[in-house]
């Protein structure tokens, strides 16, 4: 048997088992060509087949129709901060940001290279512990744009904001395909692989056609959002590979039986946590208002740093690895990926509990 850990890192993160294992089967001779998928054309009936599969899995799993493109770009969730404004933005106009953490900081900085930023909420001012639901809208604002789950800091939004009818546009990076949501809410929805998906190299973009008409005219080719919708991401050679893993994952989402049984799956691992943070808030001291809460990435702190270093190296020799808070915060993070079995977060419970006993 394969060695493997419970692996809860924040991203690159777990994949399903089952996954790695049929990328493993296919990995030198796809389907009889003799070749991997690494080394075939992406013009060739094979990766067709590989992205249309992956394209209509996402608008089934989400359940959306066909006014939403769904498009596989490089470049990470970092470059759709820039594509973004690049493509909706000018120095003409006003885009409202909620600003909940690193990632969002860095969307705005972004956003602010091509026109005016609208700071619509923010909770800068308590260390990002929660998410600011009632985010303050100016009506002339080109769009909205927020992040639904706060990797470092382990905030997610439980409702969405009304956009008062402006587009609504959301880095999903690190909860898309996390539990069922009404996804039509949104114009655009974007996320690096990483985190839920697959491996990094491959950010999938998520865009009603609505907002595509209004892509600028005047950016360069590859930045545009038209530009790749209108060729299904085949404008130039795309993360074929990632592409591949994507559609695995997305596969195995369906198999569990879809967004339904995953969100299952995931409240009763967040559950498991949170219930020893509530149980023992002197020692497992949660970071965020439990409004907030995210179900994708737990933070809390110990009474102090050296407990939280000897928790780290202790949990990893027993088999869970990934704990350590980012380096910006500190601390401990669980994160409970769609990947990580109920199973990983029972015994994680189980060595919390254990853990506190002894120490
Ligand atoms: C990880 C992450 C990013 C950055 O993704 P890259 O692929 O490294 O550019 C952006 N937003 C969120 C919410 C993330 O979790």
């Amino acid at each position: 048997m394969t060695h493997r850990i419970y692996n809860f890192n924040p991203g690159p993160a777990t994949l399903p088992l089952e996954v790695l294992e049929t990328a493993r089967q296919e990995l030198l001779d796809y389907r009889g060509t003799g070749m991997s998928v690494m080394e075939i054309s992406h013009r060739s009936a094979e990766f067709d087949d590989i992205n249309d599969t992956a394209i209509a899995l996402f608008r089934e799993v989400l359940g959306l129709d066909e006014s939403y493109h769904v498009l596989f770009l490089g470049g990470g969730a970092s470059t759709q901060f820039a594509m973004v404004p690049m493509n909706f933005l000018s120095k003409d106009k006003t885009a409202a940001y909620v600003d909940t953490g690193s990632w969002s900081s860095k969307a705005i900085k972004e956003a602010r290279v091509f026109g005016n930023v609208h700071l619509a909420g923010s909770s800068k001012d308590s260390s990002y512990d929660h998410i600011p639901y009632q985010p303050d809208l100016p009506g002339d604002a080109v769009y909205l744009h927020i992040t639904s789950n706060n990797t470092i800091f382990g905030t997610q939004y439980q409702q969405f904001p009304d956009p008062k009818g402006l587009p609504l546009i959301c880095d999903m990076s690190s909860d898309i395909a996390s539990r069922q949501l009404d996804f039509r809410k949104f114009d655009l929805i974007y996320a690096g692989a990483q985190k839920n998906l697959g491996p990094a190299g491959v950010t999938v973009i998520i865009i009603k056609q609505t907002l595509l008409d209004k892509c600028a005219d005047g950016i360069p080719a590859i930045f545009n959002y038209k530009t790749h919708a209108g060729k299904k991401s085949l404008y130039n050679t795309p993360p074929a590979f990632p592409i591949y893993i994507v559609k695995l994952v997305m596969e195995w989402v369906k198999k569990q039986g879809g967004l339904a049984a995953v969100e299952k799956v995931n409240r009763a691992k967040k559950d498991r946590i949170y219930e020893m943070i509530d149980r023992y808030p002197d020692y497992f001291k949660g970071t965020v208002k439990p409004d907030s809460r995210s179900w994708m990435n737990i933070t809390l702190r110990l009474p102090n740093e050296d407990l939280e270093k000897k928790f780290i190296a202790e949990a990893r020799a027993a088999g869970m690895g990934g704990l350590k808070g980012h380096r910006s915060v500190g601390g401990i993070r669980v994160s409970l990926y769609n990947a990580m079995p109920l199973e990983g977060a029972d015994k994680l419970t189980q060595f919390m509990e254990d853990f506190k006993n002894k120490n």
